[in-house]
């Protein structure tokens, strides 16, 4: 799911607490697509003991399929956050091309995204790392036909090393290296967040796929 960065202020144009950002959903959970959706309704409520939190309810619409759908977001001192959407789509990968070389890697990196569904960060971070060396140890035996005894054998900064691309070496040290630092009991890198690891995951499993259609054309001369 993709956000744009708004403020409820331009909705409600309310001082205190609803002065604040809000992640307003930039792609449509029924087509996909990537939109800025109409707000078709917003509404917020105090609970009666008038204590935060406080709740925000709008309602969206799709600039494409027209369909509607609907985000609630918690409000405590001047944050926001996203509590509920509703149609609820759970993040899943699919890719036919790795798929063939790498089914674990698909069955791992799905429970990571599920476990990033449900906000359980740490474990996600730990699932990144576990199926990028599935991936890239997958890919050596299945694609670049090494024997598996050895490459089994070797860590997984070893394996990246050996069987990546210079273009990709760079990528995928940074999922290993942010995710060993939510594998380990003394975190190194705090300040960087889940996003910036969920930006290079992305990038590198891009990359694998560039690298499989290049080698497996679908059709040629
Ligand atoms: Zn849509």
């Amino acid at each position: 799911m993709n956000y744009i960065q708004k403020n409820f202020h331009d909705l409600f144009n309310a001082a205190n607490e609803l002065n604040c950002t809000y992640q307003k959903p930039a792609q449509c959970p029924h087509c996909g697509i990537c939109c800025d959706p109409l707000i078709l309704g917003s509404t917020f409520i105090s609970p009666f003991t008038a204590k935060p939190p406080q709740f925000v309810f709008l309602i969206f619409q799709c600039t494409a399929c027209k369909k509607l759908f609907t985000a609630t977001y918690e409000v405590t001192n001047g944050k926001s956050h996203i509590c509920c959407m509703t149609p609820f789509k759970p993040s899943a990968f699919s890719d036919e091309l790795i798929e063939k070389i790498s089914p674990r890697f698909i069955e791992v990196y799905n429970q990571a995204l599920r476990a990033k569904d449900n906000k359980d960060l740490n474990l996600a971070a730990i699932g990144y790392r576990s199926a990028l060396e599935i991936l890239i140890k997958d890919y050596a035996i299945n694609e670049l036909n090494e024997p598996p005894e050895k490459v089994i054998k070797l860590k997984l900064f070893e394996a990246i090393s050996n069987y990546l691309p210079e273009n990709m070496l760079s990528t995928a040290d940074v999922v290993r290296i942010l995710g060993n630092d939510h594998t380990h009991y003394e975190r190194k890198y705090p300040e960087l967040d889940f996003n910036l690891l969920q930006k290079y995951m992305d990038i590198f499993i891009n990359l694998v796929q560039t690298k499989l259609l290049i080698a497996n054309p679908p059709v040629s001369r």
